[in-house]
């Protein structure tokens, strides 16, 4: 475990132990307003002064900067950056380091090899900035899967449909350059590359023209990524991890995948940018209306995430959100599971994937994936935790 603080990591130690233990926490700690405490404990050891400075490792592992929260490192990412930290005076203890193959060695690519190769593209960075050409890449070929399209397509082709979307949305300085995420994206092991034979220097459009070659996502990605719950958790990832500071929603429009950015599907309301977004007049499938008056009935018009109620002259005031939307491109299904009676913020908060509901009920901030609230639930309203799972996805919590 390593400790930050402006832009250094600090301190590093060993966790010895996760425990989960409400009277020791409550005992130590005491309790919040909400009767909560701190119950989900580490116990460290090994604890060590650094002084590292945290760009390069944090970059390496495209973590935003600053860091905000405790935020897990998988083993084998760890390990690409165990140089870059000075040494305990005794000797860490020596895993035995398995040869680990290539990625595009797997004979087969499961859904976690998946979201783990997608979370760790190997991107060039400029000026402290990974380019964006393979993630581009990755959500163009997505978004060709999502409408049905197959999987390889021919340099020409590619040239003609990736070269404008990385001079768009790419890095400002960075060069468009195609021919790149055409060859290099073999190594994340969800590309594969048809035509041309080799690993080293880029082709030259020309030499990729003249073989004929032809590129797309591996069969194994392509099959995980038709299933619409991977395809939204891949979308949310790849936004998530490499699209923060961009306007996602033109992005995804041009890749096809419109309507991924929100959890209802429409576009967002009032103002997003873009001047040229067409305009979109509601073509949300019929509702059925009893559904909404249910909901709404059952909670008496209190919000589900903070239990506050809009008072109007006559009565209250909340709003029937879909979990999963109604309608392209979710598909959800119109039924009381998917549903929730919600506040107008919450609503928008929820829609635009500000905030979402974990495992345990508990509403958490997506940016910084604090707990907000927990989730308020009648006994009468079973909510398919399917669809939960599905708007995490598409807030990038895979
Ligand atoms: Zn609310």
């Amino acid at each position: 475990m390593l400790f930050y603080a402006r832009k250094r990591f600090v301190a590093k130690a060993r966790i010895l132990a996760l425990l989960h233990n409400r009277p020791l926490a409550k005992e130590i700690w005491g309790v919040d307003e909400n009767q909560k405490t701190w119950e989900h404990m580490m116990a460290l050891g090994d604890v060590v002064e650094i002084d590292v400075s945290a760009e390069p490792i944090l970059k390496g592992l495209t973590i935003p900067i600053p860091l905000r929260s405790l935020t897990l490192v998988r083993a084998e990412e760890r390990r690409r950056f165990l140089h870059l930290i000075p040494p305990s005076s005794h000797p860490e203890r020596t895993v035995p380091a398995k040869a680990t193959a290539e990625p595009a060695d797997l004979a087969t690519l499961g859904r976690d090899d998946l979201f783990r190769a997608l979370a760790s593209l190997k991107t060039h960075i400029r000026e402290h900035r990974p380019t964006r050409h393979k993630p581009i890449t990755l959500l163009w070929s997505i978004g060709r899967l999502a409408q049905g399209k197959g999987r390889m397509v021919d340099w020409e082709t590619f040239r003609a449909e990736v070269a404008p979307l990385l001079k768009e949305f790419g890095q400002p300085d960075s060069r468009v350059t195609p021919e790149y995420p055409f060859w290099h994206l073999r190594s994340s092991g969800l590309w594969s590359v048809e035509g041309v034979v080799g690993q080293g220097a880029t082709p030259t459009p020309a030499q990729l023209a003249s073989a004929h070659a032809r590129a797309g996502l591996g069969k194994d990605a392509a099959a995980i990524l038709r299933r619409s719950l991977s395809r939204a958790e891949a979308i949310g990832l790849l936004c998530s991890t490499y699209f923060a500071d961009i306007d996602r929603d033109s992005l995804l429009e041009r890749v096809g995948l419109a309507g991924y950015t929100s959890a209802s599907g429409e576009p967002p309301a009032g103002g997003g940018g873009s001047a040229k977004r067409r305009t979109v007049t509601s073509s949300q499938p019929d509702r059925d209306q009893r559904l909404v008056e249910h909901i709404k009935m059952m909670y008496k018009h209190a919000c589900q995430v903070c239990g506050s109620r809009v008072e109007t002259r006559y009565s209250h005031y909340s709003e029937a959100a879909h979990i999963r939307g109604v309608g392209k491109p979710h598909n959800g299904p119109d039924e009381l599971s998917n549903l929730l009676c919600l506040c107008p913020n919450h609503h928008v908060e929820f829609d635009r994937l500000a905030i979402y509901i974990d495992e345990d009920w508990s509403v958490r901030r997506n940016s910084t994936g604090d707990i907000l609230f927990e989730l308020r639930r009648h006994a009468d309203h079973v909510i398919n935790k399917k669809h939960l799972r599905y708007h995490r996805g598409l807030c990038g919590r895979v």
